[in-house]
C-alpha cells in the first residue's frame, strides 16, 4: 500500500465531515481512468423524452458498441475511430457517452462538428443539455448557459481543465476555432463537399488536432452514394471491423449479412437468418443472446485506424426494426430504384452506386402521349407549378402538372424572347406564366408557385420578384453542392443602409443541383421499365426533339462529383428542377400531401357527376372560377413564412435522397424476384 493510498485511508477514519472528505477525496485523487463504457454504465441516464427506453444506460443493451467505445477511451492506440452504420444503430448514443465521459474525467479541449450549425445548437440545447441535466456528476461540473458568467454558451461548454464546442460543418468559422484533442465528426456524409474557398469542412476541422499527439478523432455516418462518401472511404482505409455473432444451432461465428435473411414468397413477416455454415434457419428472437456472445473481427488487420460496420439486421430486439419488418421495407422499396437506394444506405449501411446512367433522349421523347397536346391538363393533375432559366435574350418556361403517387406532366415548355434587363418584358412573361389553362372539366388551373433562376442577372431578377413574392414568384440559385436538399432555406437579398438584414426583403432560395437532378434522372430512368400508364413522368406530344436533348444533357461524373454537361444546352432540365423545387417549397411540399390533402383539390377541380357541386355550382366552384387561381396563402403557408428547416430532415434521416412520403406509381410489370447484390467493396 502507497503513501497516498494510507493517507486516504486515515482521511476515510475521519468520520464527522464526510463532505468535506468527499471533497479531499476529490482534489487529491487522480482522474479516474475509467473507460467510455464503463463511465456510461455507471453515470449515463437516457431522458424520458425521445429515448426508446429511458433511464440508466446499459451498454449490455446494445453490445456492439462496447468495442466502439473502447476504441474512444485513452488505452486504446487508436487516434482515429469510423462507425460506418445504418440508421437505429445508437451511433449517436455511443458519441453522447463519448462526450459525457470527456466532461467527465478529462481535462481538455473536444469538438463536436454536426452537418449544420442550426443542427450543432439543436444537439446542444437538446442531447448534450439533457444529458447534463440527467446526470449528478455533470450537472455539478457544467454550469448551465442560462446562468450569467457560467462561462457557457449553447456552443461552448467551459468546465475546471477543459472546453466543449459544438461547430457546424457548414461554417469555416467555427471550424478554425482552437485546438482540440477530441473530435467528434458526427454524420459526415451530410457535410458541404467543400467550404468556398476553405476547402473541406473535415480537413479543416481534423487540422485543429494535429498539436496533440495522443488525440482522437470520431467520425460517425450512415452512407450516401459512393462518390461522396465519406464514411465509406474511411472505414475501407480502416482495419474493417465487423461484429461476428455465433450461431444458436451451431455456434459457427459469422457477420450478419442480408443476403443471408430469407423469407417465403410474399411473407416478409415472417423472414429468419441463414447460417452460413450450417444453413439452418435462426429466429428473432436468437438476436438478443447473439448480439451478447459476438465480437469484433477484423477484415482488414493491422490497420492502425479502427473501423467498425453495422447494418440493421443487428438492431437490438426493441430498439427499431426486427428481421420480419425489415424484410416488409426491403419488398415495399424492391420496385423503386429511388426508395431501394434509400434502403442500402439507411438500412444496410451501405454505399450507393453513383447515378452515372446515360440516358438516352430519344427513347424518352418516344414515351410522349400523342393523344395529348401542350397546354392540355389530364386527369389527376391538380397542381401547376412553374420553373424559369433567365437568358440573355430569352426566358425558357416549363410547366409542370402534380398528381397523386408522384405523378407529374410537362403541361407546357416554351421559350420567351425578351430582354431580362428591360422591366417591360418580363412583364409579358408574367402575363403568359399565369394565363389559367382550363383542365378537362373546363375549371381553369393557373401555376401556383414560379421558381425564377437568379444565378444570371440576379438584380433583374430579384427585382421583378421582390413585389411578386406574395404572388407565388420567387427566386431559385442553383447549388453545385452534391449535400444541398432539393429547395433548402433562402438567403435574404435585402439589406439596410446599416448592412442589417431586411426580415421582410427579398428572398432567393437554394437548389440543390445534384439532388434535384438526381431526382428527375432516377425517375426517367425507372419509367423505361415500366408500362406507359404507369409511368411517372409523362410526356405531351410536340415538345420537339431539342427539348428532350436539353432534359437529358448532364451526366452525373463521379471524379468531380456533380453532373456535368454532355451538352451545350440544358435548359429543359434547369427548368424541370427549378418547377420541381417549386413543388416542394414549403407553401405547396406536394410531396408530402396525404389523401385528404388531394381530395380536397379534386373536389375543387374535377367535381364528380352527381356531385352537389357539380349540378349546381357551389360557393367554392363558382370562387375558382371568379378568381381562377388558388393563391399559395390559400395553403398552409405562404412563401413569405418562415421556411420549416428544409434541412433538419436529414438529422433523423441522413441525407433525403427519397423525400419522405412520395410513392412512385405502382409497377404493373412483375419486378424480377432478385435479391439484392450487395454492393459493398467489403462483401
Ligand atoms: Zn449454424
Amino acid at each position: 500500500m502507497g503513501a497516498r493510498d494510507q493517507l486516504i485511508d486515515r482521511i476515510k477514519g475521519l468520520q464527522p465531515a464526510a463532505d468535506v472528505v468527499a471533497e479531499l477525496m476529490r482534489a487529491i485523487a487522480p482522474a479516474p481512468r475509467v473507460g467510455v463504457s464503463q463511465w456510461a454504465d455507471a453515470y449515463r441516464r437516457l431522458p424520458t423524452k425521445g429515448a426508446a427506453e429511458p433511464g440508466q444506460w446499459r451498454t449490455s443493451r446494445v453490445p456492439y458498441l462496447r468495442g466502439i467505445m473502447d476504441a474512444l477511451s485513452p488505452e486504446h492506440p487508436a487516434q482515429e475511430v469510423v462507425f460506418c452504420k445504418s440508421v437505429q444503430a445508437a451511433g449517436t448514443e455511443c458519441g453522447n457517452n463519448w462526450v459525457g465521459w470527456f466532461l467527465d474525467t478529462q481535462k481538455a479541449p473536444m469538438m463536436v462538428v454536426q452537418p449544420t450549425l442550426d443542427m450543432a445548437e439543436r444537439w446542444s440545447k437538446q442531447r448534450l443539455a439533457s444529458m447534463i441535466e440527467d446526470c449528478p456528476t455533470l450537472r455539478s461540473k457544467v454550469r448551465p448557459a442560462r446562468e450569467r458568467d457560467s462561462g457557457n454558451t449553447t456552443l461552448l461548454k467551459e468546465f475546471p481543465g477543459g472546453v466543449l464546442v459544438a461547430a457546424g460543418a457548414n461554417s469555416a468559422a467555427g471550424l478554425r476555432s482552437m485546438p482540440v484533442r477530441y473530435l467528434m465528426l458526427d454524420e459526415v456524409d451530410a457535410y458541404p463537399v467543400e467550404l468556398e474557398g476553405e476547402g473541406s469542412p473535415i480537413e479543416l476541422a481534423e487540422a485543429r488536432t494535429t498539436t496533440f499527439s495522443r488525440r482522437k478523432v470520431f467520425k460517425i455516418s450512415t452512407p450516401t452514394i459512393e462518390s461522396l462518401s465519406v464514411i465509406t472511404k474511411a472505414y475501407a482505409a480502416s482495419n474493417q471491423q465487423r461484429y461476428h455473432v455465433p450461431c444458436p444451432h451451431c455456434g459457427h461465428s459469422q457477420p450478419l449479412v442480408w443476403e443471408n435473411l430469407h423469407w417465403p414468397d410474399g411473407k416478409p413477416a415472417e423472414a429468419r437468418y441463414t447460417c452460413s455454415d450450417c444453413g439452418v434457419l435462426i429466429d428473432d428472437h436468437h438476436k438478443t443472446a447473439m448480439l451478447e456472445a459476438g465480437e469484433w473481427v477484423e477484415h482488414n488487420p493491422g490497420h492502425p485506424v479502427a473501423g467498425f460496420h453495422i447494418n440493421a439486421l443487428y438492431t437490438p430486439t426493441g430498439l427499431g426494426l426486427s428481421w420480419g419488418e425489415l424484410a416488409e421495407k426491403y419488398e415495399r422499396a424492391r420496385a423503386d430504384p429511388v426508395k431501394m437506394k434509400a434502403f442500402e444506405n439507411l438500412r444496410l449501411g451501405l454505399a450507393t452506386k453513383d447515378p452515372n446512367e446515360k440516358l438516352d433522349f430519344e427513347e424518352i421523347a418516344e414515351r410522349a402521349d400523342l393523344t395529348r397536346l401542350l397546354r392540355i391538363i389530364p386527369r389527376g393533375c391538380l397542381l401547376l407549378t412553374a420553373g424559369i432559366d433567365v437568358q440573355k435574350d430569352r426566358w425558357a418556361v416549363v410547366i409542370l402538372g402534380w398528381g397523386r403517387n408522384g405523378r407529374v406532366w410537362v403541361i407546357d415548355a416554351f421559350e420567351l424572347p425578351g430582354d431580362p434587363t428591360r422591366p417591360g418584358d418580363w412583364l409579358k412573361l408574367e402575363a403568359k406564366v399565369t394565363e389559367p389553362i382550363a383542365n378537362a372539366y373546363g375549371i381553369p388551373m393557373r401555376v401556383e408557385l414560379a421558381a425564377v433562376d437568379s444565378g444570371y442577372l440576379q438584380d433583374d431578377v430579384i427585382a421583378f420578384t421582390r413585389p411578386r413574392q406574395r404572388r407565388g414568384w420567387f427566386a431559385v440559385k442553383g447549388a453545385l453542392d452534391g449535400r444541398r436538399p432539393i429547395i433548402s432555406r433562402p438567403s435574404k437579398v435585402d439589406f439596410s443602409w446599416k448592412g442589417k438584414v431586411q426580415k421582410r426583403g427579398a428572398e432567393q432560395w437554394h437548389v440543390g443541383g445534384f439532388h434535384s437532378k438526381e431526382w428527375v434522372f432516377s425517375r426517367l430512368s425507372a419509367d423505361r421499365e415500366r408500362l406507359p400508364e404507369d409511368r411517372v413522368f409523362c410526356f405531351p406530344a410536340g415538345l420537339g426533339e431539342d427539348w428532350y436533348q436539353q432534359l437529358t444533357a448532364e451526366i452525373y461524373d463521379s471524379t468531380k462529383r456533380r453532373f456535368v454537361k454532355m451538352r451545350q444546352r440544358n435548359e429543359a432540365l434547369d427548368t424541370v428542377c427549378y418547377a420541381l423545387a417549386a413543388a416542394m417549397h414549403p407553401a405547396l411540399r406536394v410531396h408530402t400531401w396525404h389523401d385528404l390533402r388531394w381530395q380536397e383539390r379534386e373536389r375543387v377541380y374535377e367535381p364528380r357527376e352527381g356531385d352537389l357541386f357539380s349540378m349546381t355550382p357551389g360557393p367554392q366552384y363558382t370562387k375558382i372560377e371568379a378568381d381562377a387561381q388558388p393563391q399559395p396563402s390559400a395553403e398552409k403557408a405562404t412563401p413569405e413564412a418562415p421556411a420549416p428547416e428544409v434541412e433538419d430532415e436529414s438529422q433523423t434521416e441522413p441525407p433525403a435522397i427519397v423525400p419522405a412520403g412520395y410513392a412512385p406509381a405502382p409497377t404493373r410489370k412483375r419486378q424480377p424476384v432478385r435479391r439484392l447484390n450487395s454492393p459493398t467493396t467489403w462483401g
